[in-house]
């Protein structure tokens, strides 16, 4: 019977996010789940709404697109509506999420986590605002606040949190993370807190190493269990912390049959690499859009990089 499936995509007003809303427009009839007809219908979400509007118009009258005629507007079945979205925001994160269960009393279907800050430099300031975009967040960017002390942690956890009890039966969340931190090619961390990364049961024992980071930082103390490199830090956080709600996940609601993974998208040229990058972001966009909506043989926990599951 056909029906409506619903997506949701933050950071998507440009770079990879931009791509992975073209991405699932695009492959979305050839996905397992569209084989009854069901029609797509995805959020392309933004901090900024004249950047998100800018990023809806491009894709309007993007020439694939139109020539696939995979549009709603050209017969085809899909759909991209924009709504705002700011992951350091936790009143955003809130409007956002209770508009959703408004519009979709029903769930939602797939979730890529795409937003995403590197900065350059290293120090506390830096450490903080990474963490509180990439990771766990501290309330409107209040760096005298940890985030254990902040009753509402912001950023992509809280987006996690907030969106995975959304998902209905066969859902997918994907979290874009990155191979800066893939703990097996990451040397600088000690083999006591690689352990505590490895055996981590619970999204806090994950949440306590990056305050633990954090807080070395701050002390000065870090280098001898930790890289210099809070991006790197944050995406091993992102990781670990995916791998143990997938577990959760599959515990508590076992019969729902839940997929939740997360990525590297590659090396991309967009902003964030300032013009390096091997990949189009068309290109990068493939591995998170096939753990959304493609077959991935039921695997849920892993983390991905060139359409392939590798070791964490
Ligand atoms: P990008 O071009 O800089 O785009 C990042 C996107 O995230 C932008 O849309 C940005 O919005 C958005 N964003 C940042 N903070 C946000 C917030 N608080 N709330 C909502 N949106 C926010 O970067 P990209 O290369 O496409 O990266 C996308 C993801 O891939 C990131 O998670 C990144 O870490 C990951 N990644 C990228 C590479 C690569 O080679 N490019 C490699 C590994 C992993 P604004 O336009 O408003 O700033």
């Amino acid at each position: 019977m056909a029906s409506t499936r619903t997506a949701i995509v933050t950071g998507a007003n440009k770079g990879i996010g931009l791509a992975i809303v073209r991405q699932l427009a695009l492959q979305w009839p050839t996905s397992p789940f569209a084989a009854s007809g069901s029609s797509l219908e995805i959020y392309l979400t933004a901090r900024n709404a004249t950047r998100g509007a800018e990023a809806l118009q491009t894709l309007q009258s993007d020439p694939q697109l139109l020539d696939a005629k995979t549009l709603r507007a050209q017969g085809g079945r899909s759909e991209i509506k924009y709504a705002t979205l700011d992951i350091s925001d936790d009143a955003s994160i809130k409007s956002f999420v209770e508009d959703i269960k408004t519009k979709h009393p029903d769930g939602i279907d797939y979730v890529i986590s795409n937003a995403g800050i590197a900065l350059t430099g290293f120090d506390e300031k830096v450490v903080k605002e990474t963490l509180g975009c990439n990771y766990f967040g501290y309330v409107h960017h209040s760096l005298t606040r940890t985030a254990l002390q902040a009753n509402t942690p912001t950023s992509t956890l809280q987006v996690m949190t907030s969106l995975l009890p959304l998902l209905r039966p066969h859902g997918r969340f994907v979290n874009v993370a990155s191979m800066s931190g893939h703990l097996v090619s990451q040397p600088k961390y000690s083999s006591a807190i690689r352990s505590r990364f490895l055996s981590a049961k619970t999204p806090s024992d994950i949440t306590s190493l990056m305050n633990d980071f954090t807080s070395a930082v701050s002390s000065g103390t870090h280098s001898s269990d930790w890289p210099s490199a809070a991006y790197a830090v944050s995406k091993c956080g992102l990781i670990g912390v995916t791998k143990v709600i997938a577990k959760q996940q599959q515990e508590r609601e076992e019969g729902k049959d839940v997929l939740v993974n997360v990525c590297c998208p590659g090396y991309v040229k967009t902003d964030m690499t300032r013009g390096g990058g091997h990949k189009t972001p068309d290109e990068g966009a493939q591995t998170p859009v096939m753990l959304a909506i493609g077959d991935i043989g039921g695997r849920s926990g892993g983390f991905w990089q060139h359409e392939k599951e590798i070791e964490w």
